[in-house]
Parts: C-alpha cells; structure tokens; sequence
C-alpha cells in the first residue's frame, strides 16, 4: 500500500486530505508542525508528501528543502495564496506540484495518482537500464555502486565493493587472497593480501547475520574464499 505524509497545520483540511486519499487505499500519516513534518518525512518511508506552505515553526520552504537534501519523492505543495505559488515555482525548491487552497479533494487525488505513476516509471527504468547483481538477500546496483541487504541499503567503501561484487559476480568459485589483491588492488598499491582478510572481514560485518556463520562468503581453510550460491 502506498504511504502518503500530509504536512498540514489545520487539522479539518488535513483529515479531509486523508480521508479522500484513504477511500483511495493510501495509507496517510498527518503531522501538524513542519519540523515535525521534516523529521517523520526523514525518518519514515514515504511515497508521496503534501506539504502544507504555511506552517508554525519552520514553513514549507525550508520544509521542502531539508527533505529534497536526501529524499527523492514528489512533494506537492498547496498554499492558500496564489502569490506564494508563484514565489516557490521561481525558487525551485524541488517541490513537483503546488495547488491553491481551497481545492477539491477528487482533484487532489487525482494529481497524487498522476504523481506516482511518474515516479514509478522513473525509477522502474532507472533500475532496468542499470547493471544488477542480485544473489539470494543481496542485490548489488554496479552502476549506481549501491548495496541492498534484505532490502536495506549498507555503506561499502569503495574496494569493499570492489571486492563484494567481484566474489558475487563469480560465485562458487574459490579465489585466493593473492589473486583477490590482484584483480582488487592494482599493481601499485600499498599492501599485502591481509588487506584482503580485513576487507572480507569488514564485508561480513554488513551482510551477514552471523559473522561467525558466514552464509555468504565462505572461508575455504588454506586456500581462500568462495561466494556461495
Ligand atoms: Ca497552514
């Protein structure tokens, strides 16, 4: 189901906002404050954000701003004035739609429909045109060099994800450290193959449920390792 975040000061506008978008089967949280607004926005997942230009506390500017810095989702701004419509357009703040209050509830809806359905075939031909690697809980974005685990997105350093992809691109095949230096580090490089055992180490650490039990990237005693399949 989808989530929608209505940040909205007065309350009668805000439920009858959710209660159109929930006859729609969205699912809505309201916040009443905009740094209430910004900090739920942050911390939760959302696909859609109406957000209310005039609030107390920090207003929807700043809003709109503070989420676009790390959010990529449309935000459609309503304000009651049509002059304020016109200010945000000229800022370019990142917000994807504005409507001036009062507005129909259908016509909401039917933006918040249009909106999403832009989104997702936005990111749904972003992630076909990129180059996957996906194994069992992990999936591995080569072009965007981004790393999911069981859904959730982990930090690597760049050879750890050097290291993480290559082993996941050639699977049940046992490299030794040697020739995992080699193909990671180049020739140059400051370093010994134990900067391959604490790079395996800190990978670990991200992906596995249990270090100690590794289910993806086994030790062969000896030898080296291999990504199981
Ligand atoms: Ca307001």
């Amino acid at each position: 189901m989808s989530r929608i975040l209505i940040i909205e000061d007065e309350e009668a506008i805000a439920d009858l906002e959710r209660d159109y978008l929930e006859l729609s089967d969205f699912e809505v949280k309201i916040e009443n404050t905009g740094d209430k607004g910004l900090q739920t926005a942050l911390a939760e997942d959302f696909d859609l954000i109406i957000l209310d230009l005039m609030l107390p506390g920090m207003d929807g500017f700043e809003v709109c701003k503070r989420i676009r810095e790390t959010k990529n989702l449309p935000i459609l701004m309503v304000s009651a004035k049509k002059d304020d419509i016109d200010k945000i357009r000229g800022l370019g703040l990142g917000a994807d739609d504005y409507m001036t209050k009062p507005f129909s509830p259908s016509e909401l809806v039917a933006r918040v429909k249009a909106h999403m359905a832009r989104y997702d075939r936005l990111v749904g031909s972003a992630q076909k045109n990129n180059d996957m690697v996906e194994i069992r809980g992990i999936k591995i974005d080569k072009t965007a060099r981004r790393v999911w685990i069981n859904g959730e997105e982990r930090n690597f350093t760049t050879k750890e994800f050097d290291l993480l992809t290559f082993l996941a691109e050639n699977p049940n095949h046992v490299f030794t450290k040697e020739e995992l230096f080699r193909e990671i580090w180049d020739m140059d490089s400051i370093g010994d193959i134990a900067t391959v055992t604490v790079h395996i180490k800190k990978i670990r650490e991200k992906i596995e449920f249990d270090t100690s039990n590794p289910q993806y990237i086994e030790t062969i005693w000896g030898v080296g390792y291999r990504f199981k399949v």
